[in-house]
């Protein structure tokens, strides 16, 4: 993995996961991965543009998966791309903290990174109620 892409990745990124959006001071125990939005497995380069700033959690759970299913349909659909696609138009925020995915591609991301776990949850409320969001 190379560490010279790690800060351009981050700085890109403005310090916030790519998927779920917590910024790295929101999570300060657990440091943040350089991601492969395609995975070397599946013949994903180690470039800029293949590679995301994500937090613990979604670089976890996402894996090398490239695809989920949407909840909604029980589709196999593409997951969110952050190179590629807008955050803003396959998620946004609610009033609770939840993340809700606007798309299929949202809804699987979502769904599968588990961006609305019970503890996520909570803290995205604390700080959008605080003003940190
Ligand atoms: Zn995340």
């Amino acid at each position: 993995m190379s560490v010279a892409l790690r800060q351009p990745v981050r700085e890109r990124a403005g310090a916030r996961c790519e998927y779920c959006r917590f910024h790295e001071d929101h999570l300060p125990l657990w440091p943040f991965h350089l991601e492969h939005i395609v995975a070397a497995q599946h013949g994903g380069a180690e470039a800029l543009e293949n590679l995301a700033w994500s937090c613990q959690r979604c670089n976890l759970h996402k894996g090398t998966n490239l695809s989920g299913i949407d909840p909604d349909s029980g589709s196999v659909v593409r997951l969110f791309h952050p190179r590629t696609d807008v955050w803003s138009e396959h998620f946004a925020v609610d009033d609770q903290g939840r993340i809700q995915g606007l798309t299929p591609p949202g809804r699987a991301t979502a769904w599968l990174l588990q961006m609305n776990s019970p503890e996520r949850i909570a803290i995205r409320r604390l700080l959008l109620t605080s003003g940190h969001w």
